[in-house]
């Protein structure tokens, strides 16, 4: 049998190991990927750590499992009933499987869809040299993208849905958007490039303040420095008086959540995306929502393959630099090197990227000095 090296979760614990796994075969309507690049998801740190969530969302009797979702590569093997997708494309993955065949999925909406499985968490994920997926999630990559870019459009995707929300009418706009994780810092360049006039950046860590100046921040406000009236006096002061057009809550905190009913404009749009610690979570009802008039969109994954597409476009014609954003990279043997960036408080990374081959590895090395 022919193996490969992958980290794999082995324990309801801390932690993970470098091992020999056998290589997958594709079932009939899946296919083979030979990875490129895969990067690490706030996600696989919570299976890292084995939280509470982790524990209870796939649970020790799942494990061994391999680890890891956001990926670029090429595809290797294909299954017997396999159409659309060939041998040599090179391609990443939107991670939810979802059922084609749920009410949610048949009216558009795909990604909330009801039997919804998770690569990486109800399957084994792509921290290895090769890994299984569905054709139904492959989405091809333009040739022009590296890999460690390409890697990225997972989470990337998220960000573009947060800020076009469902009508994309974000041109010429002012907005909010909460916290330092790598997909507020996308949501800041996505901003940018789709117009928005005016991006309000409200975080803690300076190292990802920097970044997000670098992605198209126009101001910035440091939420551990400033009261709840100062940063809502800023905000009024900037939107004359009326607050922000639209506001990201990409944090989840009771404080992030009260900023941003409080700066969104009456009629204005606040998306939810960052995940409170505990929930329900107080919101001032009346005023922040029905007197309001605001419209509440819930973020749970991308629109596919919305904004599959829309980020191809926008990085193929290099019109959106994710690299500030890409903080770190190491050989896939270095995985626990990267789990410590992304764990390390105050916060010095965003995005950390994997590399099984060395020649890839080398490659995204002299691509990123560039
Ligand atoms: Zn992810």
């Amino acid at each position: 049998m022919e193996t490969m090296k992958a980290v794999v979760k082995t324990k309801p614990e801390f932690g993970a190991e470098l091992q020999d796994k056998p290589i997958p075969k594709p079932q009939p309507d899946w296919l083979i990927v030979k990875v490129r690049a895969t990067s690490i998801c706030g996600t696989d740190v919570h299976i890292y750590k084995w939280d509470p969530w982790s524990a209870d969302r796939i649970g020790a009797k799942a494990l061994p499992q391999i680890l890891g979702h956001e990926v670029a590569g090429e595809v290797v093997e294909v299954g017997s009933s396999c159409k659309r997708i060939k041998v040599g494309d090179y391609i990443s993955a939107e991670t939810h499987i979802y059922d084609p065949g749920d009410l949610t999925s048949m009216l558009g909406a795909f990604h909330v869809g009801k039997n919804m499985k998770i690569l990486g968490v109800d399957y084994d994920g792509c921290f290895a040299e090769y890994f299984a997926l569905p054709e139904s999630i492959c989405w091809p990559n333009d040739k022009s993208i590296p890999s460690v870019i390409a890697s990225i459009q997972e989470p990337l995707g998220n960000a573009c849905y947060a800020v076009l929300g469902e009508d994309a009418d974000v041109a010429g706009k002012s907005m909010v958007i909460t916290g330092d994780g790598p997909i507020s810092l996308f949501a800041i360049g996505v901003a940018r490039v789709c117009g928005v006039a005016k991006i309000i950046h409200l975080g803690k860590y300076d190292f990802n303040m920097e970044i997000a100046r670098k992605m198209g921040a126009d101001l910035q406000l440091y939420t551990n420095q400033t009261t709840a009236q100062e940063r809502l006096e800023f905000v009024m002061d900037h939107t004359g008086g009326d607050g922000v057009d639209i506001a990201l809550e990409m944090v989840g905190s009771q404080d992030s959540i009260n900023d941003c009913f409080a700066m969104v404009r009456k009629a204005g749009r606040l998306t939810a995306f960052g995940i409170a610690p505990e929930s329900p979570v107080p919101v001032d009802y009346n005023n922040g929502i029905v007197f309001k008039g605001c419209q509440i969109h819930g973020i749970n994954g991308r629109k596919i393959f919305d904004t599959w597409y829309r980020n191809r476009n926008l990085l193929a014609s290099c019109r959106l630099d994710p690299t500030p954003v890409i903080t770190n990279i190491f050989p896939l043997s270095e995985f626990a090197t990267g789990f410590e960036k992304m764990l390390e408080r105050p916060r010095k990374s965003a995005k950390v990227v994997l590399f099984p081959d060395k020649a890839e590895y080398e490659a995204a090395a002299k691509f990123m000095k560039e």
